[in-house]
């Protein structure tokens, strides 16, 4: 899945996955923040997205976070 990300979108070389990931430690939960090398970014929130937190929409191969591809393949506009 890591392949193909397009490159119309202005990353920088320090651009960062925004990603907040749930830690569930058994002592202790807290939110951390993906932070690996953006690779691309959601076409709808246009967050920086990396190659483990972007999601490839099956239909029209578009990029987006989780959040938005959920969005996006429920609502009115798929594309076929
Ligand atoms: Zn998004
Ligand atoms: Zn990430
Ligand atoms: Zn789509």
């Amino acid at each position: 899945m890591a392949t193909n990300f397009s490159e119309v979108f202005k990353l920088s070389e320090t651009d960062t996955c925004s990603t907040v990931t749930h830690v569930d430690w058994p002592t202790r939960q807290y939110d951390t923040t993906c932070s690996q090398r953006a690779l691309a970014v959601c076409q709808k929130c246009e967050q920086p997205l990396c190659a483990v937190h972007v999601e490839i929409c099956p239909t029209c191969k578009g990029e987006f976070c989780e959040g938005c591809l959920f969005e996006h393949q429920g609502g009115p506009e798929l594309v076929q």
